[in-house]
């Protein structure tokens, strides 16, 4: 798969952190699955990878807290 925003970077399969603002903090996914282009580092997320992240987004949301860190592996 070539990259869609380079167009001459080839993307490969990566784990990278998935940051997500939330209302009252911060949620901070860890190896989160995605493919990474090796020329530019333009990172794109499978859209069922994004669906579990919005519903980690939705759970953490309700908890009154700064900075949640949690790792995709075990969270999904
Ligand atoms: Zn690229």
């Amino acid at each position: 798969m070539n990259c869609l925003v380079c167009r001459g970077g080839t993307m490969c399969e990566s784990l990278e952190p998935y940051f997500a603002k939330l209302e009252t903090g911060y949620l901070i996914v860890e190896n989160v699955p995605c493919w990474k282009c090796n020329q530019c580092g333009e990172i794109l997320f499978a859209a069922s990878v994004l669906e579990r992240i919005e519903d980690l987004i939705a759970a953490y949301k309700k908890v009154a807290s700064k900075i949640f860190i949690v790792d995709y592996r075990q969270a999904a």
